[in-house]
């Protein structure tokens, strides 16, 4: 026997043991009426008299859900607290910490609630509502995960849904990370209220008359499943076997389909398998990841959300190296309008805006590569997996924050479109605002289908130059913005005969 072998693989042990959790945490404890300062977060490490959810501190806190809070604790944890005062029951005792976890998010039954919805209870709900307004939604399979290549389905809104529209695009999605279910819940809300709203809701009528609205309730199916089968609560990632034992699902194997596409893929997350951020071998590694390419290459978005838990705050695109985007000006004030229309769960105030990294993550990539303006709306405040009586409130609340997105689809802006001279064919051309759109953003251009681009503006002229490859370019230096709604600018190019 290798003595030396022996303490190494000990030490390792050891080692691996501090590193997953320092103490074992045996009891399933619930915190009730925690004074407010001793959950506020404001930077402070998570530890004793500190109950805040915001570290995702995977070990001790399991959620913090207006006062009361439900943690993993060792006795002298427990003890802890209530020697700080604090109203401290034990819900359950194991060692079986998936057990313990199942009992604290899904409640006495071990059971996720009804009102959360599975994958396939959602793909049965869309196409009973298609089957009941044919004319109004259709389904296209957008791709398919990672692991078990399931379908992952993206619908399309409008009067006339089998074809597509000429009109400003949006998406919604949901499920990035699969713990962060609620996502999947507000955008199922949505396809619910747009298609029960259509002829009676003037508002919603007048979206799907003006609008194509398409709606992705969840991308990260397979890591979806998991969490609403009762398998892993937490499971956050893909269901990618990393290691390639053929054993997934088992914590932490997974990429993290947030931080797979290519906008500065290698400054997002990390290259580290074993984190919750783990950005996979190279960008668009992820099936889930492509899949939302291949939706971005079959509509130009002109507004999307991508909705993660929790936090009550909007992120938006950007800050990058201490500067903001180019469109900055119209970004903040879209993302500033849907926050402060979404009330927080305590009843106290709207949510908050902040600017994000520029790197990997989908508003980074949909803003820099194809000039959608994508939010991230991180719902609800201190949980993933919120108490059941608290899920409407939150979706609600978000329905709320979708409204007024809308209202940004009408302008200030121009709607381009650019066609041959000769034909009347609709060009992909490039529609460059040199005094706006610098370096960091990829140059935005009309889609093929109709040679349109939407571009919001703010009032007043702009400099706009037209290019396409084979024709000539057309610079229009005072190009007027009315105050509201879209001004149209018909661009004809003609072909340049020196390359005939
Ligand atoms: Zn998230």
């Amino acid at each position: 026997m290798n003595i030396l072998r022996l303490c190494l693989t000990g030490a390792l042990l050891l080692a691996a043991a501090a590193g997953a959790a320092e103490t074992r945490r045996t009891l399933l404890v619930e915190l009730r009426q925690v004074p407010e300062d001793m959950r506020a977060s404001s930077g402070v490490e998570a530890g004793p008299g500190h109950y805040s959810y915001d570290s995702y501190d995977r070990d001790r806190i399991l959620s913090v859900v207006r006062d009361v809070v439900l943690m993993l604790a060792t006795p002298e944890e427990l003890a802890q607290a209530r020697a700080e005062g604090l109203d401290a029951r034990v819900l359950m005792e194991s060692d079986d910490q998936v057990t313990l976890i199942r009992r604290a998010l899904y409640g006495p039954t071990l059971k996720l609630a009804p009102v959360y919805h599975s994958y396939d209870q959602i793909t049965a709900r869309a196409q009973a509502l298609a089957q009941a307004h044919p004319k109004l939604i259709t389904r296209v399979q957008i791709g398919e995960t990672t692991q078990f290549r399931r379908p992952i389905y993206a619908y399309r809104l409008s009067n006339d849904a089998h074809r597509a529209q000429e009109r400003p695009a949006v998406l919604l999605d949901g499920c990035h990370h699969s713990d962060e279910v609620l996502g999947a819940e507000i955008v199922l809300a949505f396809m619910e209220k747009l298609l029960a709203g259509y002829g009676q809701d003037a508002a919603v009528t007048a979206w799907m008359d003006t609008l194509e609205i398409w709606l992705v309730p969840v991308i990260n199916v397979d890591g979806h499943d998991m969490v609403t089968s009762g398998r892993e609560p937490r499971w956050r990632k893909n269901l990618r076997d990393v290691n390639g034992d053929g054993v997934v699902g088992v914590y932490p194997e997974g990429v993290d389909v947030n931080r797979g596409y290519d906008f500065n893929w290698a400054q997002g997350g990390t290259g580290e398998p074993s984190k919750v951020s783990y950005r996979g071998q190279h960008p668009f590694s992820e099936a889930e990841n492509r899949a939302m390419r291949h939706l971005a290459g079959l509509r130009q978005f002109l507004l999307s959300v991508s909705y993660h838990s929790q936090g009550e705050v909007i992120f938006y695109p950007w800050t990058w190296a201490g500067k903001p985007a180019p469109d900055d000006d119209i970004i903040r004030r879209i993302a500033g309008d849907v926050a402060a229309n979404i009330p927080k769960m305590e009843g106290k105030g709207a949510y908050a805006i902040s600017p994000g990294g520029a790197s990997s993550q989908s508003y980074p990539w949909f803003y820099g590569r194809h000039g959608t303006i994508d939010l991230i709306i991180e719902t609800g405040k201190g949980a993933h997996l919120f108490p059941p009586e608290e899920v409407p409130g939150i979706v609600a609340a978000n329905l709320l924050g979708v409204s007024a997105l809308l209202g940004h689809t009408n302008g200030p802006g121009l709607a381009v479109k650019v066609t041959d001279a000769a034909t009347g064919a609709p060009l992909v051309a490039q529609v460059w605002l040199p005094q706006i759109e610098n370096e960091t953003v990829d140059r935005r251009t009309t889609d093929a289908e109709f040679g349109r681009r939407w571009r919001l503006l703010e009032p007043g002229t702009h400099y706009v130059i037209i290019s396409c490859p084979g024709y000539r370019t057309v610079a229009l230096p005072a190009v007027a913005v009315g105050k509201t709604g879209w001004t149209g600018l018909n661009v004809k190019l003609e072909a340049d005969g020196a390359v005939r």
